[in-house]
């Protein structure tokens, strides 16, 4: 059969694919007993919504793609059920994103007969994308609550799928490893990769543009939690605050009293909520500034269509920030 291959995003794949192909080769076996499937599918288990779908953007429908955490529900407070256990069990690989957002999957290994030789993690040692910290007041204020920050992000910032060019490189990560476990499957992925990271293009090449019409000096946002730091990189945005460092860390009184100061000095006219966490914060916030709570992000979590998709999500945030600078 004779491939037709279009752009220069399915060569850059093809290319990869031959790459891992050479390596597979050159170690000889050694994935056999990291995946034990051996029938006509295979199974990605997400622990996100998000990931899921960049999954599918790098594998399309060459294998079944499952989650754990359902869309619209929050990843860093998340209690896995006996149910869940058992979708690890069905998984031939499981997808997360480590850096301290989703590490409550790897609880739930040895139960469900898996080792982390099954799991991938996407975030971890991303060139470009090392952690971006968060301010030293923050640190200083959860050491003093003596909080563990369990369920949190421990100070770093995992949310390097919020700037497309780090969804972009867990999308290659996602196809060299499934690749790697199904050689069988490596040419029809490769078509499925070029395809996603066409989209991914488009969707980068869009925002971008977007972004760079409006003056640097007006793009400043106020979000729910510390989330958008990657993406306020990517698209010169200044965060002039959060109102929580995570999910599950009320701030202060003094901690909003800053927040609400920092908005002020900023003039700042409108903050964000985010879908999957209520906004109790962010109205009281909103109350004391005169800004105006706008319609949800998408951070964590996909929702309901158009952003039931990764680039429906990311179209959404932009467009909603893009109208606030207005
Ligand atoms: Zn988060």
């Amino acid at each position: 059969m004779r491939l037709s291959i279009g752009s220069i995003a399915q060569r850059r794949a093809a290319a990869l694919v031959a790459a891992i192909a050479l390596t597979v080769g050159a170690c000889g076996g050694s994935s056999a007993s990291a995946s034990p499937s051996n029938g006509p599918d295979y199974v990605v288990l997400a622990t996100t919504s998000v990931f899921a779908d960049i999954a599918k953007l790098a594998l399309g429908d060459t294998v079944t793609i499952n989650t754990i955490v359902p869309a619209g529900v929050d990843v860093h407070t998340f209690e896995p059920s006996p149910a869940d256990a058992q979708k690890l069990t069905d998984a031939d690989l499981i997808v997360m994103n480590g850096l301290g957002l989703d590490e409550w999957v790897l609880t739930l290994l040895e139960g469900a007969g898996k080792t982390e030789a099954d799991v991938l993690e996407l975030g971890e040692d991303l060139t470009g994308f090392e952690y971006i910290e968060s301010t030293e007041e923050e640190h200083e204020a959860g050491a003093e609550e003596g909080e563990t920050d369990e369920h949190g992000h421990g100070g770093t910032d995992p949310h390097i799928w919020l700037d497309p060019a780090g969804a972009q490189l867990y999308m290659e990560r996602i196809a060299k490893r499934v690749s790697d476990d199904r050689a069988d499957l490596a040419d029809r992925i490769a078509l499925a990769f070029g395809e996603g990271v066409d989209q991914l293009t488009a969707l980068k090449n869009d925002v971008a543009a977007k972004y760079a019409a409006i003056p640097a000096e007006k793009r400043k946002i106020v979000t729910f939690h510390d989330a958008f730091g990657y993406y306020a990189r990517a698209y010169g945005i200044t965060i002039v605050g959060v109102a929580v460092e995570a999910p599950g860390q009320d701030p202060s009184a003094q901690e909003i009293a800053a927040l609400i100061e920092a908005i002020r000095a900023a003039g700042v006219t409108s903050i964000f909520s985010e879908v999957q966490f209520p906004s109790k914060v962010l109205d009281q916030i909103a109350a004391e500034t005169g800004a105006v709570v706008l319609e949800d992000l998408y951070s964590d979590a996909l929702g309901a269509a158009p952003a039931d998709t990764y680039v429906g999500a990311m179209q959404k945030n932009a467009d909603a920030i893009l109208a606030s600078f207005k």
